[in-house]
């Protein structure tokens, strides 16, 4: 363990903490290091691995300092600088969050957490297009992460749907290692940004605009082609690929924030203020859950607010003494 480590204020286990951050994406990490740093005894509990959703982005081009990085880089080495102050409880579902006196119940599949306040940073999941084959297909052929699958499709022929940041960097990843790729997107534009297209125009990366993906099919075993309505033509179009790599956006997982009567709004993202606390006190929310501009700069910046904001609902340090309900720890089930 680090020195840096041993310094900050880790709870035993099973023992009461100020601040559980549910998500180890950027704006758990976040959380956890401005928390731990603040003094406050909090860990960090991820179903997975640590690292979010930004782990399986190709490349990230816009976070400052890292002109250009491989999203599992720089996710590492964010995990890396959390756990010089925070541990990691990696692999550890919540299923269930309620209120107890003096602060919430966690219920994981490993057993039960107790803290005063929650951050959630569940992060988000990838939309599906709930099409025919999509699901039957998922694993063999159809996949939602370049990163993780396109190894397998080099020298084939694949199909990205979508028009936004991600489709267009997963299409132009998959095209480095050597893929046959063609863009389908069912505007007459796309919606990443400048850079990104011109990156594409640069590469000449195939584009079928105007474009609704409607079936995929394939031999039971594994995808062999795609049909999709080419809107501009009233046509519907067949074509061989060996691959689908969606990419139409994401969802919220804002389901334990629903199950702690959060209030949610337009999407289902968790509706926060500036401090990044949601209408339930002592719960707090940042990064893809609260929607916003989904960037992992926008994560880093909310995780990092919300944990501040915990420290002073929780602290309450002389220099903000406006919220002065303080909590102690709640009591475990005899
Ligand atoms: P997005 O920007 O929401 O784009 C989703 C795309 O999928 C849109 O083009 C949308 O079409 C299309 N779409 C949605 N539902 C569809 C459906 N049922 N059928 C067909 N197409 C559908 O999502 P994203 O690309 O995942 O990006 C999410 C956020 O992450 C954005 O803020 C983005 O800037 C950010 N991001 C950043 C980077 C980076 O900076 N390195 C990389 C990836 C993502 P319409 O345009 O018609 O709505």
């Amino acid at each position: 363990m680090s020195e840096r480590k041993k310094a900050c204020v880790s709870p035993a286990e099973g023992e009461c903490c100020d601040i559980i951050i549910v998500g180890a994406g950027p704006a758990g990490l976040a959380a956890g290091i401005y928390g731990a740093r603040s003094g406050l005894k909090c860990f960090i509990v991820e179903k997975g691995a640590a690292g979010g959703q930004a782990m399986t982005s190709p490349w990230i081009e816009n976070y400052p300092g890292f002109p250009r990085v491989e999203g599992m880089k720089l996710m590492e080495a964010m995990a890396a600088h959390a756990r010089e102050y925070i541990e990691i409880r990696e692999g550890v579902e919540v299923v269930g969050i309620e209120p107890a006196p003096q602060g919430f119940k966690l219920t994981t599949r490993g057993g039960t957490l107790l803290s005063k306040g929650i951050i959630l940073a569940t992060g988000a999941y990838h939309r599906k297009l709930l099409i025919p084959g999509e699901d039957e297909y998922f694993g063999k052929g159809v996949s939602y992460c370049s990163t993780c699958d396109g190894f397998f499709f080099r020298k084939k022929k694949v199909v990205v749907v979508g028009g936004g940041n991600t489709a267009v960097t997963d299409a132009l990843y998959l095209h480095s290692i050597g893929c046959d790729v063609t863009l389908i997107h069912r505007r007459e534009a796309l919606r990443a940004d400048l850079k990104s297209q011109e990156a594409a125009a640069e590469k000449g990366l195939k584009i079928i605009l105007n474009s609704t993906l409607e079936h995929i099919s394939g031999d039971g075993e594994k995808v062999k082609s795609i049909e999709f309505m080419n809107n501009a033509k009233g046509l519907r179009e067949k074509m061989a690929v060996d691959g689908v790599f969606i990419a139409v956006g994401t969802v919220p997982s804002s389901a334990l924030a629903k199950s702690l009567c959060v209030e949610t709004g337009g999407g289902d993202f968790v509706k926060v203020d500036s401090s990044y606390r949601t209408n339930v006190p002592f719960v707090y929310a940042a990064g893809d859950v609260v929607g916003g501009i989904l960037q992992v700069v926008a994560a880093v910046h909310g995780g990092a607010v919300a944990a501040l904001s915990a420290f002073e609902d929780l602290a309450n340090p002389y220099y903000n003494r406006t919220r002065v309900d303080k909590r102690s720890c709640p009591k475990p089930e005899s």
